[in-house]
């Protein structure tokens, strides 16, 4: 069922990464689209290049990517990382591999990923941007969006056959879903903000630490992380308290930022000839996990991506589980024979445990990231998962693996890896105690 003639197009608010693919696919099943953009168009402003942000893309954002016939030029704007680089306090950066040989995740740019979307969805798909407009309002039971066209100073009002609210963890579209009856919504902030900075190229254009890798400082109460661009800058990212000892707010001048890198991150310091200019220069972002059911009103109003399901971005699968709301839609869509009210009814019901689980997991994973990882249990266990995947590739597969490498629903994956963990625990403590009983045994032995 496609849409008929003279009917309403399909409006998506917010062209970001969501809003630009999501776009594509509608434009794909014969919907006339619609975006409007709260900002201006990124491709026409003077970009500062010594801020370039970064994302790490993998199986779930690919496989959506592939659907839309963009995965081969997207995948030469990638940069793959087989695994993290830690650098440790005392001793040399050591490689922990993401998975098996051959299985990586990607460093993009965020700019030039959601530009590709949006000269796609332009230019092949007929699709229409309107940048500088916001939306202020939505008629949910009349799928109706009310937007400010900031230049020309007036109110412009759309109907939608179905509208779109892929508009960010501030979602104005959410907004109003959470002033409907019995809607259920949850914000949570971390105490931990971020920052962005920079390593600049080095001589000929030279990577000045291990292109092909994610680095991390892990320092148990914040760490540090950088992911690697294709002009040989990396873009670093400090995680770190609001406040207290330790913290954003201590840091309060170019010289307690100095002593601060120099003493917990010093290879990283060495790199960082621009690190004051750019630590007062940048702003500290907040980090939100946002929860809320559900993700659609009526027959024709919906969100997805950040703005049904924003999560922190340590299991980097933000933007991955956005990409793949979209393909999940499309997916109903299909299924629902192209009936916008069952399939957007469906998305709500069949996508809230995934979004839940992966928030979840990327709470959980900041633990991981900025701690576990310098723990030598830590690293023991991973090892003998990575033996048991080997050796049992379908029936043992680590939970990283789950969620980086496949396609398996996210409440599965996390399904599976708790009751792996419960096994791995209770085999160590079998391994640990018959080690013990024999050793004993040998000891008497010896003695008696
Ligand atoms: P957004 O990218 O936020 O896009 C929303 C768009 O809507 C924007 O263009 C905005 O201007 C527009 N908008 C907002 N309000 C309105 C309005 N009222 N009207 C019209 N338009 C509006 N994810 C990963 O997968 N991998 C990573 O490595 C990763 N790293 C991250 C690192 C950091 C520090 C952070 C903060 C996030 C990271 N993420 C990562 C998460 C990722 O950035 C998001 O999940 C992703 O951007 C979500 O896409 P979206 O399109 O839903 O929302």
């Amino acid at each position: 069922a496609y849409p008929g003639p003279g009917e309403p197009p399909c409006v998506v608010v917010g062209g970001g990464l969501a809003g630009s693919l999501m776009a594509i696919y509608m434009a794909r099943r014969g919907h006339p689209v619609e975006v409007y953009e709260a900002r201006p168009d990124m491709r026409r402003l003077q970009v500062d290049r010594g801020r370039s942000i970064n994302l790490a893309l993998s199986t779930r954002g690919l496989h959506a990517l592939a659907a839309v016939g963009l995965e081969d030029e997207v995948r030469q704007m990638c940069i793959p990382m087989h695994g993290r680089m830690i650098h440790p306090m005392e001793g040399e950066p050591h490689l922990q591999p993401y998975g098996r040989a051959g299985q990586y995740i990607n460093s993009i740019s965020r700019q030039g990923l959601n530009e590709l979307l949006m000269n796609t969805a332009e230019a092949r798909d007929q699709v229409r941007f309107h940048f500088d407009i916001p939306c202020v309002d939505v008629d949910l039971d009349e799928g109706v969006a009310h937007f400010d066209d900031r230049e020309k100073g007036e109110r412009v009002v759309r109907e939608a056959s179905i509208l779109i609210g892929a508009d960010g963890a501030y979602s104005a579209v959410r907004q109003r879903l959470q002033r409907s009856g019995r809607y259920n919504y949850e914000q949570a902030y971390l105490s931990h903000g971020y920052k962005e900075l920079s390593i600049p190229a080095g001589p000929q254009g030279k990577y000045l630490i291990e292109k092909n890798a994610l680095h991390i400082w892990p320092r148990h109460d914040f760490m540090l992380i950088a992911l690697p661009n294709l002009d040989a800058t990396f873009t670093v990212t400090l995680f770190m308290a609001f406040e207290g000892a330790t913290s954003f707010e201590a840091l309060k001048t170019p010289a307690d930022v100095e002593a601060f890198f120099k003493r917990e991150f010093p290879d990283a310091y060495a790199l960082m000839p621009t690190l004051t200019d750019d630590f007062f220069a940048n702003p500290t972002g907040s980090l939100v996990t946002i929860r809320c059911a559900p993700y659609h009103h009526g027959e024709r109003v919906m969100i997805l991506g950040d703005a049904a399901h924003a999560v922190v971005p340590f299991y980097g699968q933000g933007m991955n589980a956005a990409f793949e709301d979209c393909f999940v839609l499309n997916e109903l869509l299909e299924r629902e024979d192209g009936d916008v009210g069952r399939a957007i009814a469906a998305f709500s019901r069949e996508r809230k445990d995934d979004a839940d689980a992966i928030g979840h997991l990327a709470l959980y994973n900041y633990f991981e990231m900025r701690s576990a990882v310098a723990s030598p249990y830590f690293v023991f266990r991973k090892k003998i998962e990575r033996v048991l995947h080997r050796l049992f590739p379908e029936w043992w597969i680590p939970l990283y693996t789950m969620v980086t490498f496949t396609n398996m629903p996210y409440a599965l994956a996390r399904e599976r890896a708790a009751r792996q963990d419960r096994l791995l625990t209770l085999g160590l403590g079998a391994a640990a105690a018959l080690a013990c009983v024999t050793l004993a045994a040998l000891m008497m032995g010896v003695l008696g």
